[in-house]
């Protein structure tokens, strides 16, 4: 049974970051950070509710404006967060254009834009009939690190150091929905587009007494209504959600790894960069990003199960190999001093 999310790079390594996260049942997906993003397909970017962006370095922020372009027109409400001064870098970016016709569009376009402080969230909202001129300032909201909380996952920030602020991000599931495969058997059901509906269900938190009808024709000839904790019992199998970790564009100092470990601990999969070979590790430092080793070190220490590497400098194109050896044997070693289990270990961005 795939995994209700599939992260994967928008593109690759050499190239601007970005992590596209499908959901596997239903139409929607999240992003953290748009780069270019010319590499997803306009039906990928229309999924996209929520959009994350660790900064605003051109790198991270460029797509926006080809997001903007596929949702405009269209009734969408798009919510999207970022670090300190993000509501101006957004505004400038909406006043880049001319909105003289929007006025007229049928259809209602909506941002929504968080920008995270240390103690609290400003919320503005944009409407595209009004040219995205904001109507009232920013609504203030105490900041506690959860800033999407949704009853089938929730997504947290950090404030981490770039030399400007740059929002690490996790995305936890709350549970898994594993189908019985002999058990929808038992009971003379085929599988269909019903058991999304099941799984959408479950994580929706309804009542378990509530009733969940299979129309005719999904799982068998005639409509068939079950109890949806009695269905879920027979049929489901709930194992623990899946944890994704982006972290990018980070000193390696002791302030930032004191944050990010404990953030990322226990990772399904985290995503970290590693702009550059621990060779040249005063450069790292100088332009505030990681090194291979640093990345993998960081990975072992949290435990991550997997780890994907990108974000690297266009130096290393011959020798890309060399990151990845790099981060997978400071991973091994710092993974094996804190946890006696093996775990998958590197995983190539693309293959
Ligand atoms: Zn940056
Ligand atoms: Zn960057």
């Amino acid at each position: 049974m795939p995994a209700s999310f599939l992260p994967r790079l928008i593109s690759k390594p050499f190239q601007d970051p970005g992590l596209y996260i499908p959901f596997s049942f239903i139409k929607r997906a999240i992003i953290f950070d748009l780069g270019d993003i010319s590499h997803l397909s306009p039906k990928d970017i229309l999924k996209a509710s929520h959009v994350f962006i660790s900064h605003t370095h051109m790198d991270h922020f460029i797509g926006f404006d080809h997001l903007l372009r596929l949702v405009l027109g269209r009734t969408k409400k798009l919510c999207l967060y970022g670090p300190e001064g993000f509501i101006q870098n957004l505004e400038g970016k909406l006043s880049g254009y001319s909105w003289d016709l929007v006025e007229n569009y049928e259809n209602m376009l909506i941002l929504e834009a968080a920008e995270i402080h240390q103690t609290h969230l400003l919320v503005q909202t944009y409407i595209c009939r009004n040219r995205f001129q904001p109507t009232s300032p920013p609504l203030k909201k105490p900041f506690t690190g959860l800033i999407l909380d949704e009853p089938g996952f929730s997504v947290s920030t950090i404030i981490l150091d770039h030399s400007i602020p740059c929002l690490g991000f996790s995305m936890k599931e709350r549970f898994q929905v594993n189908i019985k495969k002999t058990a929808l058997q038992d009971i003379g059901l085929t599988p269909g587009p019903w058991l999304n509906d099941l799984k959408q269900a479950l994580f929706d938190n309804k009542p378990a007494d509530s009733i969940f009808k299979i129309p005719a024709g999904q799982a068998s000839p005639i409509a068939q209504c079950f109890k949806l904790g009695e269905l879920s019992s027979r049929i489901a199998k709930i194992t623990p959600g899946q944890k994704i970790g982006y972290i990018t564009d980070v000193r390696y100092t002791p302030e930032n790894l004191k944050k990010i470990i404990p953030f990322v601990q226990g990772a399904d999969h985290l995503f970290i960069e590693a702009a550059f070979s621990d060779a040249h590790a005063d450069i790292a430092s100088t332009k505030n990003h990681l090194t291979a080793r640093q990345a993998g070190e960081i990975c072992g220490k949290a435990g991550a199960k997997r780890f994907t590497i990108f974000h690297f400098s266009p130096r290393y194109s011959e020798t890309e190999a060399l990151l990845y050896q790099e981060a997978e044997d400071a991973y091994q070693k710092a993974f094996s001093n804190e946890t006696p289990s093996r775990s998958t270990g590197v995983i190539k961005a693309i293959e």
